[in-house]
């Protein structure tokens, strides 16, 4: 789909459409059958139990479940993917858009490849579809638990975690962690130690895991590389063009150019 002003992100709409849309249509249910007196008690039940979970919401419990999918693809529990995935959803909130189906956003994780918590990065992709195979999610490399979204052609949003979240977030996770750099692999921990922090993660705001600001002038154009391929004159393997180093007038692939040059480094002419 070609972009279109009807993609331009709106002002963060903080009233949720599915509160909404419970709450109006109880309305018009109570209007066509409140006047039987059995459905009406009933109904007071119902108004009741909608009215607290409307207010549950409203106070910010249990704001975000985070998908078992989430999960299965990230390969194991822990509580750095769930802080990603509820990063990246509220910059989508806070931008006023959808999951990137396509290529127009692009997601940048102030992590680094090195950082412990990384799993961060996997919650990201997760919820924004800022996904590695799409070239949409890059690593700013400043290690800390932050994140930029970023709409082609329109503002930024920076979500960073609250330092005090944090601190409480490694005090709930403490005896994982601890099992983590003694070198035992998150999956085979017992999910009892770290599923209390993940429903904690889950049970919290927005407002209280993370701080945001938007960035105006941010800007941030892909370049796409030309997608003509010639064959290695080695190994003969499609290399996509500017991948392709020129030896003796002869195409190769990096593997092969930078092989030859580290046993006969005169041959390298180019
Ligand atoms: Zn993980
Ligand atoms: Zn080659």
């Amino acid at each position: 789909m070609l972009f279109n002003e009807d993609m331009l992100p709106q002002e963060p709409n903080r009233v949720s459409p599915t509160r909404y849309s419970i709450t109006s249509g109880y309305k018009h249910y109570t209007r066509t059958i409140n006047k039987n007196p059995t459905i009406s008690l009933y109904l007071t039940y119902l108004y009741a139990i909608i009215i607290s979970c409307w207010v549950t919401d409203m106070s910010g419990a249990k704001t975000e479940e985070v998908p078992e999918w989430a999960f299965e693809f990230h390969s194991h529990r822990c509580p750095f993917m769930p802080l990603g995935y509820r990063a990246g959803s509220y910059a989508l909130k806070l931008l006023g858009i959808e999951k990137e189906k396509n290529h127009q956003t692009h997601a940048f994780s102030e992590m680094s490849d090195e950082d412990i918590g990384t799993c961060f990065d996997d919650g990201i992709q997760a919820s924004t579809g800022c996904t590695f195979g799409k070239g949409l999610i890059h690593h700013l490399s400043y290690g800390k638990l932050a994140m930029i979204l970023y709409r082609i052609g329109n503002r930024a949003v920076r979500i960073h975690v609250k330092d005090t979240f944090a601190d409480s977030l490694f005090k709930k996770s403490s005896r994982f962690l601890e099992l983590v750099k003694k070198g035992v692999g998150p999956s085979n921990i017992s999910n009892e130690l770290i599923d209390p922090v993940i429903d904690w993660i889950s049970n919290m705001r927005d407002e209280d895991i993370f701080e945001y600001s938007f960035i105006e002038d941010f800007s941030y154009m892909p370049t796409r590389k030309r997608d003509t391929r010639k064959k290695c004159s080695k190994c003969g393997e499609y290399t996509y063009e500017s991948d392709l180093k020129v030896l003796n007038d002869e195409f190769l692939c990096k593997q092969d150019y930078y092989e030859i040059s580290r046993t006969s480094p005169s041959d390298i002419v180019t």
